[in-house]
């Protein structure tokens, strides 16, 4: 770790205060959050130093990773309140605790803005994150052994669609859906022929790493001929869907899941939203089934990000991240980069980079030393190991949270371009291009606020 350090404040004045550290009298750069930074840095201020440094490295790099994004103040500060005192297992109105007056209005808060946004019967607020509401999906409507089916790990699907090392994919009889190879898409037609033979009980649709919009009319086809629940798992597109920049599976699927901290830009937590049909068996399978008490800090945080999400400039928000994107990946193609499907339709880019002469692993190692943070991930069909693999995956989410637009995402695709054309080049030699893009992404970090750190 970097020490923090009198001079750090000089690069974003806005968001940095000098603390005295009660014990040795020094002074530390410390961010403005809405936390209480004083109550944490005078118990402990080894851990708020950390907290630091870490508020300080989000807010000086490109946050590129499509999963991830900047909540506001104000999801940051609901998110750390007292609520995390309190025990509240059941649903609102039926707990196992007493004391609920006020618990039971914040998550009925949360549920009624869920359904109102979304326009469904009913919400689940309290799975503690994506992985355990799927289960939950499961829980609810499968036994063990059953078939379920879901789009293949490597294809950009989910662990948790009954990928073999998922609990999801040991307990139950997974087969899967590939994208095609020459087009990089999803094949409707493949899907039905695998549901057709297979006859799963489940059918997921959605993943981690699809460039393009999902057809929730044409899987809910599949499913109602073959008799399958369909679930529409959602994590990385929610925000777009909430802000009409992707269709809503609404209508469509019968089971629909989603983490809340990904576009829909909420604290980490999932929900899980259906009609009255399926409303009994998830609450169940939630709690008692998976559960004990729900995170009620987060559900207030979820509470606060659905009230965002609800607002006009949320539809701008969710309308931008997907111009930036389509920016990114132009200018990306326009400097000979090959994306897999040919582009994006959403928040997010595959880029395969095996014509760069550069697996994804190392390009990504050198990006993050530039200060543009992303991820490795494996593309379609590829011949590398998947911890090793051939792509990176980036999203454009964080970034049009920061209020960046086109002509940054432009720069982006340089200094990616950049870094990753020195690199293939000479790996030895790769140190001063890093250097100076480093910079460049300081300066230009320096001129966009980053939310939750500035009040
Ligand atoms: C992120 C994600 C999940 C899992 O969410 P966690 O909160 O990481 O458990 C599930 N499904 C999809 C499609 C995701 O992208």
């Amino acid at each position: 770790m970097e020490p923090t350090t009198r001079k750090q404040t000089a690069v974003a004045p806005r968001a940095w205060v000098l603390r005295r550290q009660p014990d040795n009298g020094e002074d530390v750069a410390f961010a403005m959050t809405a936390t209480k930074p004083d109550a944490l840095l005078a118990a402990d201020p080894q851990l708020a130093e950390l907290i630091s440094a870490e508020e300080q490295r989000q807010a000086q790099t490109l946050k590129l990773i499509a999963s991830e994004n900047y909540v506001s103040a104000a999801v940051l500060e609901a998110s750390g309140t007292v609520l995390t005192n309190k025990y509240s297992e059941g649903y609102a109105g039926r707990r196992y605790y007493e004391g609920q007056q006020v618990i039971d209005q914040i998550e009925t808060l949360a549920v009624e803005r869920a359904k109102s946004l979304f326009g469904v019967e009913h919400a689940n607020v309290q799975p503690y994150s994506g992985s355990p509401a799927n289960l939950a999906v499961y829980l609810a409507t499968a036994a063990p052994g059953d078939t379920v089916m879901g789009m293949a790990l490597p294809m950009g699907g989910h662990l948790t669609h009954g990928w073999s090392v998922s609990a999801t994919g040991i307990w139950f009889n997974a087969v899967h859906y590939d994208v095609r190879k020459d087009t990089g898409r999803v094949d409707m037609d493949q899907v039905r022929q695998t549901a057709l033979a297979e006859r799963p009980k489940l059918i997921f649709c959605g993943g981690t790493a699809i460039p393009r919009t999902i057809d929730f009319p044409a899987f809910a086809e599949i499913a109602r001929e073959v008799g399958a629940v369909l679930v529409a798992d959602i994590a990385h597109i929610a925000g777009l869907v909430a802000g009409g920049a992707h269709p809503s599976p609404v209508g469509h699927a019968d089971i629909i899941t989603t983490t809340t901290h990904k576009t829909l830009r909420g604290p980490r937590g999932a929900m899980i939203l259906s009609n009255e049909q399926y409303a009994k068996a998830i609450d169940k399978a939630v709690f008692p089934g998976l559960q004990g008490g729900p995170h009620n800090h987060t559900t207030a945080g979820i509470a606060v990000a659905l009230g965002e999400a609800a607002q006009p400039e949320f539809r701008d928000y969710a309308a931008q991240v997907v111009a930036n994107a389509a920016a990114l990946a132009d200018e990306l193609m326009a400097r000979g980069f090959d994306l897999v499907s040919g582009g994006t339709d959403n928040h997010l880019i595959l880029i395969d980079l095996t014509s760069k002469g550069i697996g994804g692993k190392p390009a990504a190692k050198h990006l993050d030393n530039a200060g543009l943070e992303a991820n490795y991930n494996t593309v379609p069909y590829d011949p590398r190991k998947p911890f090793d693999p051939s792509g990176l995956r980036l999203g454009t989410a964080a970034l049009t949270s920061r209020g960046m637009k086109e002509a940054e995402m432009r720069e982006v695709a340089r200094w990616l371009d950049e870094v990753v054309t020195a690199a293939a080049a000479d790996p030895d030699a790769v140190d001063a291009t890093i250097t100076r893009v480093r910079g460049e992404v300081t300066e230009l970090t320096g001129r966009f606020a980053t939310p939750g750190l500035d009040r």
